[in-house]
């Protein structure tokens, strides 16, 4: 298998058979939105709070009514480490690669990886915008650093294990 990513549509990471199911009936407008470009989490629809992805019911005022909407793709890191991990024939990155959490200004965690390689984590504060990759044509939201964010940096002061 080619570990070169040279194809649009080809992710840096992941093989394309860890392709998530966009038509999973509980994350279904996540992959519908992301595929447009946006940015679409769930908040409860009668008080409007944020709700993780798969919450059911909402943790302030117990509605079970799920709304899902596009929210500002924007936030901060709330925490990252560094994966090293080599499994052949799934993770197409031979480098190791961060996973962040991102808080969301809407309120919304999301953990993900970043949009483009890079071989540290991110520090903790940092602004990100949110992008998206594409694993086997299915768009998944990423973690957009700038140019500068991108440079190898000490690991030191910048890994926190959650
Ligand atoms: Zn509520």
């Amino acid at each position: 298998m080619s570990t070169t990513v040279a194809d649009v549509g080809e992710d840096w990471l992941l093989d394309p058979a860890l392709a998530p199911n966009a038509h999973d009936p509980l994350l279904a407008p996540l992959y519908a939105g992301a595929a447009r470009g946006e940015l679409v989490l769930p908040s409860c629809g009668a008080c409007g709070l944020a709700l993780e992805l798969e919450q059911r019911a909402c943790d302030r005022c117990d509605s079970t009514d799920v709304v899902w909407a596009a929210v500002v793709p924007a936030g901060a890191v709330h925490s990252a480490t560094t994966v090293h991990r080599r499994e052949r024939g799934l993770v197409v990155a031979t480098e190791p690669y961060p996973v962040v959490d991102v808080e969301l200004d809407s309120g919304h965690r999301l953990v993900m990886t970043t949009l483009a390689p890079q071989r540290s984590a991110p520090a903790i504060g940092r602004a990100v915008r949110i992008g998206f990759r594409s694993v086997g044509g299915v768009a998944v939201p990423a973690a957009e650093l700038s140019a500068a964010e991108l440079s190898p940096v000490p690991p030191s002061d910048t890994e926190v294990t959650p």
